[in-house]
């Protein structure tokens, strides 16, 4: 008896990413080298809902990595359908959703109306969300679901030219981020090099000095409570979690954030749709990347459940999702 209540999580959560959805024939990535299943995504996504509303411990909320809808959509005029379909399936279950801003939903939607729609979790939650947020056109707050626990919602495309219009500072200083590397005609082509710096491309983005401040601020009272962190964000992070072609434009700057805080256990991001995974040598923070429902076959899955303990974190991964153990550093 004692040995099975040590085992019931404290509670749990799920999480998914690149939904991508379109109500169009299967595709293939840039290079031609992934096939984009864009209709059976939706399936995939009922799939994920069946498994959370029938497990034991029912899920607090689930996090929505980014890339809901696939900007194929806004070519056919059909964003706001594709939207609609995709938060139908999400609300047949009772279950708050946090969603995440990628670059596709910048692909459908500008800014402001994401702002004002139904992927703003601040305005749809039940939960008292912080009222402290970086600045009033910056995506990212953060949640506490049970005492000692925080989760940071990160807006990746803050500097970006996706979703600001182009006569607006923050456009032109991303362009002049993207130009000290990126000199192809295409900026979604990467640059001619190796590394990291093939970063620097129109679908990836960064965060401002507003909103890593804020960050900070946010990690120092994390800190001084003794809480555990979860951060997420569309892009990853840390440069061993993913292809460096999918990097946030300054991940070094959120890298450093992190390391000067004790507060952060987790950083959970999407986009990479192979996924990644690395445990920081320095920090023992764990960095995931989850793999993309949209280049996952239809008879598979892609999507986890998180079950959250005093000392860890349980990763229950379903078909291309593995299962791992996050140990609190
Ligand atoms: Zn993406």
């Amino acid at each position: 008896m004692d040995d099975c209540a040590q085992e019931r999580p404290l509670f749990t959560f799920g999480v998914i990413a690149d939904i991508q959805y379109a109500n169009i024939d299967d595709g293939y990535n840039y290079s031609r080298s992934r096939r984009r299943y864009y209709r059976s995504s939706l399936q995939l996504l009922r799939n994920a809902q069946e498994s959370w509303s029938e497990s034991a411990v029912k899920p607090e909320f689930i996090l929505q990595l980014g890339d809901i809808i696939d900007g194929f959509n806004k070519g056919h005029n059909a964003s706001e359908r594709a939207l609609d379909t995709v938060l139908r399936e999400f609300s047949s279950s009772p279950v708050e959703v946090h969603h995440v801003w990628g670059n596709h939903e910048f692909y459908n939607f500008s800014r402001s109306s994401l702002l004002g729609s139904k992927l703003n979790s601040t305005l749809h939650t039940d939960r008292s969300l912080s009222e402290t947020r970086p600045g009033p056109e910056i995506y990212a707050y953060h949640f506490s679901p049970f005492p000692g626990f925080t989760f940071v919602v990160l807006d990746a495309y803050d500097v970006s030219l996706l979703g600001r219009e182009e006569s607006s500072e923050q456009y032109k200083s991303a362009m002049n981020v993207i130009r000290q590397y990126n000199n192809n005609e295409d900026l979604n082509c990467p640059p001619a090099c190796e590394g990291l710096e093939q970063r620097f491309t129109m679908f990836n983005g960064g965060f401002s000095k507003e909103q890593l401040d804020w960050l900070d601020s946010v990690l120092s009272s994390a800190d001084d409570k003794r809480e555990k962190v979860t951060i997420v964000s569309h892009l990853p992070v840390h440069p061993c979690s993913t292809d460096p072609i999918c990097l946030a434009w300054n991940f070094n700057e959120l890298l450093a954030i992190i390391r000067s805080h004790s507060s952060v256990v987790c950083f959970m991001a999407g986009h990479d749709h192979d996924g990644g995974y690395v445990k920081d040598k320095d920090t023992g923070v764990h960095h995931l990347t989850l793999e993309g429902v949209i280049e996952t076959p239809p008879d598979s899955n892609a999507f986890g459940t998180v079950s959250v303990y005093e000392d860890r974190m349980v990763l229950k991964g379903s078909g291309r999702t593995r299962d791992r153990v996050f140990l609190f550093p």
